[in-house]
Formats: structure tokens, C-alpha cells, sequence
């Protein structure tokens, strides 16, 4: 299956390819503050590969906060989120929001209250080594 989704705008758009196609699709509602205040849902295959694509690189805000060991890539045009990055030795990781999919079925969705609150930062990374995409490319696709 491959999965699209992009910002309102179109300005950051992804395609991630997910097999075998799933039988259900896990959707992690953080609780962290940020989340909170998007409605942040996440969801990643460590076995899956996405390509993201960004028409204007300087329309993406990157925020970190906390550990800082995660990017949440904001677009600047029209405020959504549909992707956040962890480079972990050299190596880029990534969850994708599934409230930036485009044309899912919803009811493959399993959504899921995730808690990583008081997770020390080595934990945090090893668990998005064993739990995030593994296979991330970007693409700036300047029209
Ligand atoms: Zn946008």
C-alpha cells in the first residue's frame, strides 16, 4: 500500500510505501503539550520507506523542544503538520501524521492514547530506532 498525505497546502507532501498492505493502520495520540495543542497522531512502519517532497523549503518551520532530538516539520504557508524527524546516529528517522493522509480508509485506523512523558532520552531514541521509518528521503521540489 502506499500511503499519500500532505499539508493543507501542498506544500509538504508524502508518499509512504507500507508492506505488507496493512491490515490496520496503529495512530499514536501523544500527549505531549505540542501534540495536545495540534491533535497530533502519529504513526510509522520501521519496515516501511517514505518520501517526503517540499515544494518550498523556506515555507517548512522546523521546531524542536524538549530533548530537542526531534523536528516537527511545520509548514509555514498553512500551519499543519505532517511529519517529524529524528536524526539518530546519522541515520534519518520519521513518523508521519495520520491526519495528513489523504484518501485512507479511516476505519483501518487504530487510534491509541501514547503517553512518552518521563521517558529518558536514550530510551526515546532507542524506541524510535526499533518503532520509526527507517528509510527517509526529502525531496525539494522547487516548481
Ligand atoms: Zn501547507
Amino acid at each position: 500500500m502506499l500511503i499519500h498525505g500532505k499539508c493543507h497546502c501542498g506544500n509538504i507532501a508524502f508518499a509512504l510505501a507500507w508492506e505488507p498492505d496493512p491490515a490496520e493502520i496503529p495512530a499514536r495520540a501523544c500527549d505531549c503539550l505540542f501534540c495536545t495543542k495540534h491533535g497530533g497522531v502519529w504513526t510509522s512502519n520501521p519496515r516501511g520507506a517514505l518520501k517526503v517532497t517540499v515544494r518550498d523549503p523556506s515555507l517548512v518551520s522546523k521546531y524542536a523542544f524538549g530533548t530537542r532530538t526531534a523536528e516537527f516539520h511545520v509548514c509555514a504557508r498553512c500551519g499543519i503538520v505532517p511529519v517529524v524527524t529524528s536524526r539518530i546516529d546519522g541515520r534519518l528517522y520519521a513518523v508521519v501524521s495520520v491526519n495528513a493522509f489523504e484518501g485512507v480508509d479511516p476505519s483501518l485506523l487504530r487510534r491509541k492514547p501514547a503517553s512518552f512523558e518521563g521517558e529518558g532520552k536514550d530510551d526515546r531514541l532507542a524506541r524510535r530506532k526499533r518503532n520509526w521509518i527507517g528509510d527517509v528521503e526529502f525531496v525539494e521540489n522547487r516548481a
